[in-house]
């Protein structure tokens, strides 16, 4: 066992450390007998509260000396701040080769020795503050779904038949008809589908139709995007049960739900009928989107069920409202360094390199005739300065208006081209943009390459505004709304791109999504966490666990803002890190 010698080292080393921290106290870090690899029994004292720079020639022991000696005692006492449980999931250093190290506060190293693991390297995923975040967004997180931000919970045949009940009620108790969708093929004859019910054990079928639908292409050819073929599919309701529900023995409700939910893979489609002689009326709400496949085209209910409400339920993570469902949480939904929960577009980067104005438009107080447009501006190019011009007098636009000076909308015009645009390059005024797409199309040239290059820059990604993460993983959020009033104002929080949320929406949600959290500076992601932690009190397994996590992200907040980062925020890329030399901190 690795850690054998930590009790008995730990009480021999009491009286020591005591000394160690005087020693830290007055600005010391004593290093004794280091013979880590090369080291030979070397002896050094080091000044805390200074920048200490170690160099020499390669091989000579620079970093047995600083990560493998120094850092690697740091990080241990680093790692003794916590519970045993959060130990074992801890990187641990060996113990150093050394006879002593005295006055060495927890430290934090930034190692940049791998520029892979460093480009989307941020003080969050060092500090394994994210780990643990999404951990408890997996298991401790509310889901609002992303068109009517209304809170997703889990349906079960229980809250089913409560629901089913709730809306009898408000109906004047119809007739319904629980039926469980079925799939066929689309060529399936009538006697076939009588031979499938009765080998089944059933004998109706409240409605039938035939869904056109994308068949999902694994492997689509090389280099074009596989134009997605159209399957016909045969959708059968299949009644498990009638009943008017005020009438109904609850066991019965209860084992038509649960048969529906099973045979129909988790779906269950309620029509409640209007009495005869009662004009019908279209079915309320959207079409069922069924099993077809997110991207399929609807299923479309047939004209005979136009007469009567379709009431949809479905198990798991599903809005009954927006008829959204949602993937079941995973901690690697919240992580942007897995596919699964990254941006699909910025690949988790949050950024993406793209045209940046500030370069293409250096100088403001130039007009559009004097060469606002640096890139239009020499001779290769004058061609697209001429259409500028002529286009632009067309459209009313000032040619001799300082940049700074034209409105918005002008801007615009001259970046993303007439709003008339048709494809045709010599017809309207194709925009900066799309000049720059022209190239991208012709970034095999050398020449254009270097062009380009000279454009560009990183700029946010569009799609998920720098949260890196998917939109889905977005919409879950943790805390109540007074706990997160108390540390981030609702007009500051984020609202995910790609929702149908408005700021009004977002602002009475309660709790923060992950993206708050990763914006906010230490000190408040402590307090935030700090007043989390005592309300989730409970004995369960899963509310144990939920308070373990909670315990290691208030820690380890708590230590970060100890050592004094606290102002820094997780989302902080660790490239240009302010580097904490070995902070000092009472321990
Ligand atoms: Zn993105």
């Amino acid at each position: 066992m690795s850690d054998d010698h930590r009790p008995d080292h730990a009480h021999q080393a009491e009286p020591d450390e005591r000394a160690a921290d005087d020693g830290g106290a007055e600005g010391l870090i004593r290093i004794r007998g280091a013979r880590q690899h090369n080291l030979k029994d070397l002896d050094l004292d080091i000044r805390t509260g200074e920048l200490t720079v170690v160099t020499g020639p390669s091989g000579s022991g620079k970093s047995s000396l600083v990560f493998d000696t120094l850092f690697a005692e740091g990080q241990r006492r680093y790692v003794e701040t916590f519970s045993a449980y959060a130990r074992q999931f801890l990187d641990r250093m060996d113990k150093p080769a050394v006879d002593r190290v005295e006055g060495v506060p927890p430290a934090i190293a930034i190692d940049q020795t791998n520029p892979v693991r460093s480009s989307r390297s941020t003080v969050g995923t060092m500090t394994e503050l994210n780990d643990h975040l999404k951990l408890l967004f997996a298991r401790g997180a509310e889901l609002f779904d992303r068109e009517t931000a209304l809170p997703v919970r889990h349906d079960s045949p229980e809250t089913i038949a409560a629901e089913l009940r709730r809306r009898s009620e408000a109906h004047g108790d119809p007739r319904l008809v629980l039926t469980f969708p079925v799939e066929l093929p689309a060529n399936t004859t009538p006697e076939e589908i009588e031979q499938w019910l009765s080998a089944s054990g059933y004998t109706r079928v409240q409605a039938e139709r035939t869904v056109q639908r994308e068949v999902k292409d694994e492997a689509p050819a090389k280099g074009k995007k596989a134009k997605p073929a159209i399957e016909a599919v045969k959708l059968l309701d299949v009644v498990a049960d009638r009943f008017r529900i005020a009438g109904a023995e609850p066991a019965r409700v209860m084992e038509a739900i649960e048969t529906g939910l099973k045979r129909g893979g988790g779906r269950l489609t309620v029509y409640a009928l209007k009495d005869e002689g009662e004009p019908g009326r279209p079915a309320a709400g959207p079409p069922q989107g069924g099993s077809a496949p997110s991207g399929g085209s609807e299923p479309r209910a047939a004209g005979s069920v136009g007469a009567h409400e379709l009431w949809k339920f479905s198990t798991g993570l599903h809005c009954p409202e927006s008829d959204i469902r949602y993937t079941e949480p995973t901690p690697s939904m919240f992580s942007f360094n897995s596919p699964v929960g990254a941006c699909d577009t910025c690949r988790g980067f949050g950024r993406v390199i793209g045209v940046d104005y500030g370069l293409v438009i250096p100088n403001e107080k130039l007009t559009l005739r004097n060469g606002a447009i640096k890139v239009f501006q020499t001779p290769a190019w004058k061609e697209c300065q001429d259409d500028l011009m002529r286009h632009a007098e067309a459209a009313g636009i000032p040619r001799d208006t300082p940049w700074a000076k034209l409105t918005p909308e002008q801007q615009a015009w001259v970046k993303n081209g007439s709003p008339q645009w048709n494809g045709k390059w010599n017809q309207h005024w194709y925009g900066v943009g799309r000049f720059f797409e022209y190239l991208e199309s012709k970034a095999y040239k050398m020449h254009i390459r270097v062009l380009l290059s000279k454009y560009r820059s990183y700029t946010e990604c569009p799609v998920c505004r720098g949260a890196r993460l998917k939109t889905d993983s977005l919409l879950w959020r943790v805390g109540t709304r007074a706990q997160a009033d108390a540390v981030l104002e609702p007009a500051k929080r984020y609202l995910p791109a790609g929702v149908a949320w408005s700021r009004a929406q977002l602002e009475a949600l309660p709790g923060l999504c992950l993206h708050d959290l990763m914006l906010m500076p230490l000190t408040d992601l402590r307090r935030f966490f700090d007043s989390i932690a005592p309300a989730q009190a409970g004995s369960s397994g899963e509310q144990q666990a939920l308070k373990l996590l909670l315990e290691e992200i208030t820690t380890r907040s708590r230590y970060l803002c100890e050592v004094g980062i606290g102002y820094l925020t997780l989302d902080r890329q660790s490239r240009t890190p302010p580097k904490p030399q070995h902070p000092i901190v009472e321990e």
